[in-house]
């Protein structure tokens, strides 16, 4: 192994609902993806029952049938690492799965926070040895800014239990605005970082100078999130069926909180959802929708919340004479409701930034903080910028933009991409410039083909990297990870020597081209999705379709019949909301045959 391979150091964001793990790869930071292809693991440990011998789950399996078995699985174990059984509440204490060791210490399901952790940061190991193929043991772990040192010094142990050697522990506001380049902006300026996960809020104000982060004021709540949004939701959900949470099981309460959770992250895109809940309750079924202006009616008090704790901040930023606010950045997955941008910049009169993906922003400053620590980032001089976006062309034809407009350079970006088929032998690299959300209304710059080993259907992992180095000259490079080989495709000046009228009118049509070229987008992706499960769905039904009942076998055979003569619609009669709401009742209809996928792997597994 060379010198530069026993270097590697990644970065960690230990989250309360999703952990991830992400490095900087020839020079961009990416987050790492399992052997299942996800890059976000949920933050959620399942023990063996005492005298099974099995081994811990962990994961999505694990928060899957933490219904089945709730007594043994443990989620959002951050909210207690490093505190005492003397600072937990009553309330909290009479949580069935806490006690308290002799010395005042926590237990969770039996185990110390340390412990459960320190299962999550293991599978983040396996993940980054899975995706990076060699051994690695050096982290960059990210914690809130309002942790205090028994805390910070719990997640160190944490991850030393995992077989981690803790080069940092940084603060995710921190991390975040390492993630949005603002270490990068020459002048010195107060940002606020609003962060809204799933079971956690802070806002923190970090005074950035000379390329260094302080912590000015942060404030928060351990205990508000997207969470008690979906409490809320499932609470409309029994209204509508005038029932009481003590008329339902604890599995029927939490497959409503699922189900609440689902609608909620649908409507952050669409205007409706339709519940559906057949033979519910004794043998009862309901149906009836929820729009998303009826969601934000019930998210708005919760957010409500956020509002005073962002003021407290404010207050003590001021006190300590830091009034104005320059820059405010939203991360967490709950910022991806449209709703809290419009009430950030009601409130505080500032519009909000956000990075494409808000739950990847945290795990992405930490690679690059990781990067910044193994001499994989150069702090880089600014010079110059793009005028137009640079992308390449993706499955369904769309742009996928790797270094957007107005980025300053010299500027590097990249991401992994994988073959949509299987057997696939090759993939086309089509390098685009321009505002346009589909490929073909962006100008080419150049084309390379990168042959990659054959194989199964999101099996190859090909990074494309895109360089613009001082002089203007684009490098585009493309590795499959699998085989190391790279090619290269040099664009002189191309992609920074636009006529200016040029760029202008491109940039018009994007406006003028908006509302089409968005329905085209979101069609194409709704068509993937469906192309997808149907396949999916028709492989699992030959595997474990007889273990469902004949009427289960039905439902979904008709979801499946629906989506595909959607699909099968000319194109002027096509509808996106159909096919997105046949999509997802073809998801429903498949809940209970997944689940058998899943018990029928882990009896395989064990
Ligand atoms: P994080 O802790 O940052 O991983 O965020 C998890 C929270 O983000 C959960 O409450 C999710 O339901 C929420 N979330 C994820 N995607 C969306 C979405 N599209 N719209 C609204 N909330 C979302």
């Amino acid at each position: 192994m060379s010198n530069a391979e026993q270097e590697v150091i990644v970065g960690i964001d230990l989250g309360t609902t999703n952990s991830l793990v992400g490095v900087v790869d020839s020079g961009f930071p990416i987050i790492l993806a399992d052997q299942a292809g996800h890059r976000m693991l949920p933050s959620v440990v399942q023990f063996p029952a005492d005298d099974s011998g099995a081994e811990v789950i962990v994961g999505l399996a694990a928060r899957n049938s933490q219904v089945v078995h709730p007594e043994r699985t443990v989620s959002s174990i951050k909210r207690f690492i490093g505190r005492s059984a003397n600072d937990v509440s009553t309330e909290e204490m009479q949580n069935e799965q806490l006690s308290r060791t002799g010395s005042d210490g926590l237990l969770v399901a039996g185990k110390t926070p340390e412990k459960v952790s320190a299962e999550i940061l293991s599978e983040l190991k396996k993940t980054a040895e899975y995706a990076l193929e060699q051994p690695v043991s050096r982290a960059v772990i990210t914690v809130p800014a309002y942790f205090n040192n028994t805390q910070r010094e719990a997640t160190k142990k944490a991850a030393e239990l995992a077989g981690w050697k803790v080069e940092r522990i940084i603060n995710e506001p921190t991390a975040a605005a390492l993630a949005y380049g603002l270490d990068r902006e020459g002048e010195e300026q107060l940002v606020a970082v609003y962060d809204l996960g799933g079971g956690t809020f802070d806002l923190s104000i970090l005074q950035l100078k000379e390329g260094l982060f302080e912590v000015i004021a942060t404030a928060g709540d351990t205990e508000l999130g997207g969470d008690d949004i979906d409490q809320a939701v499932a609470e409309f959900f029994l209204s509508k069926m005038e029932l009481q949470k003590e008329d339902l099981e604890s599995s029927q309460w939490a497959e409503l909180l699922r189900i609440g959770r689902e609608a909620k992250e649908y409507l952050s895109e669409n205007e409706a959802y339709d519940v559906r809940l057949p033979f519910f309750r004794e043998g009862k079924s309901w149906e009836f929708s929820l729009t998303a202006e009826q969601l934000e009616l019930l998210a708005d008090p919760i957010l409500l919340r956020t509002k005073s704790i962002c003021q407290r901040a404010f207050a003590e930023a001021e006190a300590k004479g830091k009034p104005q606010i320059d820059q405010l950045l939203m991360v967490g997955g709950s910022t991806r409701m449209p709703l809290i941008a419009r009430r950030l910049k009601e409130w505080f009169g500032k519009e909000p930034q956000m990075s494409g993906n808000p739950d990847e922003a945290v795990a992405l400053g930490a690679a690059i903080q990781a990067g910044i620590l193994c001499g994989r980032v150069r702090n880089v001089v600014l010079v110059d910028v793009t005028p137009l976006s640079l992308g390449i062309e993706t499955f369904g034809g769309l742009m996928n933009v790797i270094i957007p407009r107005n980025s300053t350079i010299p500027a590097k970006a990249g991401e992994m991409f994988t073959n949509a088929v299987a057997n696939q032998e090759s993939l086309a690299i089509r390098v685009l410039q321009g505002e346009r959300e589909m490929a073909r209304d962006n100008w080419q710059l150049g084309e390379i083909e990168v042959p990659f080993t054959p194989g199964p259907k999101g099996s190859a992992r090909v990074g494309v990297q895109f360089t613009i180095d001082q002089d203007g000259i684009l490098e585009v490079l493309s590795r499959d990870t699998s085989t190391g080989e790279d090619h290269i495709l040099e664009i002189r000046n191309a992609a920074v020597d636009v006529d200016d009228e040029a760029v202008e009118k491109m940039v018009e049509e994007s406006i003028d081209f908006a509302f089409e070229d968005m329905s085209e987008r979101i069609w194409t992706e709704a068509e993937m999705k469906s192309r997808e499960l149907l396949p999916a769905v028709e492989a699992a039904l030959t595997v474990v379709g007889e273990e469902i009942t004949d009427s289960e076998k039905l439902e979904i055979e008709a979801a499946a019949s629906d989506v595909a003569s959607l699909l099968e619609l000319p194109e002027n009669r096509r509808d996106v909301n159909a096919l997105k709401a046949a999509n997802q009742k073809l998801d429903d209809a498949t809940q209970t045959l997944a689940a058998i996928l899943v018990e029928k792997a882990l009896d395989e597994a064990l």
